[in-house]
Formats: C-alpha cells, structure tokens, sequence
C-alpha cells in the first residue's frame, strides 16, 4: 500500500499533470468500456467518455493526488522527526544506536567515541537555557565538520554525543579526539564569547566483543577521561597504560 501511495503522489506540477491525466484516461476507457459491454451500447464516442470524465471525475482526481501529495509529505516529515534531535539535527539516541549496529555487522573493525561536555550544567546555570543550547549547536557543528561524511553521529543524550567512525584506526580516532577535546567556541548576544570543551572515551569495535559491550567498554573511557580532569580523549583498549592524548584540562 505504501508503494502504491508513493506511486501516486506527484512530487512536482509536472508529475500532477501527468498523474492527472492518467487516471482521467482510466476512468474515461472505463467508462468506454461499461457503456459497450454493459449497457451494450455502441454509439458512445471517445471524446465524449474524456470530456465525461474530466468534468465529471477531474475535481475529485485533482482532490486525491493534492491528498497524496500532502500524505507522503507528512509521513515523510514524521520519519524525518523520529530519526533526527531537533536542536542539533543530529540523530537521536535509537537511529545512532541502530545505525552503528548495522554498520558495524557489514563493515570492518571502526572506533566508537561516547562524547560528553564538560561542566555543562554551569553554562546553564550561569548564562541561561539559551546559552545552553546555542553551546550544544556549537559542539554539534565542530563535531560534523571533524568527521567523514559518511561516518555516524548521534546526539544520544542532553549534553552526550556519540561518533561512529566506520573502518578507522585508533591513530585516526586519536587525531580526531585532539581536534575535539580543544575548547569550543559558542555564543549568544547576550552573553557574547564563551567556550566549552569535550570528554571523549572511546573504544575499537574488536570482532571478539559485542556491540553493547563496545559501548560499555567507550563509556568506562569516558567515566576515566571525566575522573582524570576532563578535555581528554580516553581509549578503553589503552586503559591499563591510562594515557590521556590530551593533557589539557
Ligand atoms: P560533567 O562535566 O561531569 O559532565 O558535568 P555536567 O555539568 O556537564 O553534567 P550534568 O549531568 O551535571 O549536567 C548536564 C546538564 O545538561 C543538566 C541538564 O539541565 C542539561 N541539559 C540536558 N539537556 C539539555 C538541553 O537540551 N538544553 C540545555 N540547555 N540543557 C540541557
Ligand atoms: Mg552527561
Ligand atoms: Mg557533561
């Protein structure tokens, strides 16, 4: 059924008209041919059965496909709203919880980093909600443009974030989280220039563990990265050494 809607909804004028005068034509050759058969009559003429239906059927034709139209237009802004955080536009919590399962069973060996920012619940308190939210825009934003395009993000908590990095080293994931654990800028009007920073813990997708231990496992990186000082990426698989890439608290 779904299918068949999405056939049928115009995206565009042209698709309209051409949808349009498709099912004008059906119904014109149906009415063609109940007049022959059923009424067994055949004197009818094909202009006459178009004009009928264009008249006839044309408004409610034009009716369904503006229904279609505006149908699939919402289901398809629904689907949007269920998979995307609306402040960031980042994915919510279960689409990056359901992306990085599937990624991770199809693709090779990848880095999974848990993002947390530091002293947030200060921003709040000290410069307002706004600030709060135009902080965590700021750390969505640094976060894409520190990324591959096709490499997942999630924004899976209030002030928690989490990166997929498909097919990557832990040296890969390193640069990164030293690009990351630097302080971030944001600011509002009111409060002018402000910065945050990031502490990231971090842990390969090694084929022997599952994926919720692989969470598991970032987020113990990320609780050690918060214990030693913040602003620091943590590797789980580097534990035991505890060697903070980045020393600034
Ligand atoms: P830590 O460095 O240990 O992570 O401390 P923290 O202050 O960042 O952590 P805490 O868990 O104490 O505070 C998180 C705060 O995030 C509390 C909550 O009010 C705020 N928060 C959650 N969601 C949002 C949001 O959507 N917008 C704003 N502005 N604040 C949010
Ligand atoms: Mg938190
Ligand atoms: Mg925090």
């Amino acid at each position: 059924m779904e299918r068949l809607m999405r056939l049928l909804a115009p995206q565009t004028a042209i698709g309209f008209c051409l949808r349009f005068l498709c099912l004008i034509g059906l119904l014109a050759s149906a009415s063609g041919l109940f007049h022959h058969f059923i009424e067994d009559q055949s004197d009818g003429h094909l202009v006459y059965f178009v004009l009928h239906s264009f008249i006839v059927s044309g408004p409610l034709v034009a009716f369904f496909l503006a229904v279609t139209h505006f149908q699939i237009q919402l289901q398809q802004n629904l689907w949007t709203l269920s998979r995307e955080d609306g402040l960031t536009g980042l994915y919510n919590r279960r689409t990056f919880f359901d992306l990085t399962t599937t990624a991770r069973s199809k693709k090779k060996a990848g880095v999974l980093m848990m993002i947390d920012a530091d002293r947030f619940k200060a921003i709040n308190d000290t410069y307002g909600h706004q600030a709060g939210d135009e902080c965590l825009k700021s750390i969505a934003y640094t976060i894409k443009r520190n990324i591959r395009e096709d490499d997942i993000v999630g924004r899976i908590g209030g002030e928690e974030f989490a990166v997929y990095l498909h097919a990557s080293t832990l040296p890969q994931a390193r640069a990164i989280g030293e690009r990351l654990t630097k302080p971030i800028s944001f600011s509002t009007d009111a409060t002018g220039p402000l910065t945050v920073t990031l502490s990231i813990g971090a842990a390969t997708t090694n084929p022997g563990w599952t994926i919720d231990d692989v969470f598991g496992f970032a987020d113990h990186a990320l609780y050690q990265a918060k214990q030693q000082g913040r602003a620091r990426m943590i590797v789980f698989d580097e534990i035991e050494a505890v060697s903070p890439t980045n020393g600034a608290a």
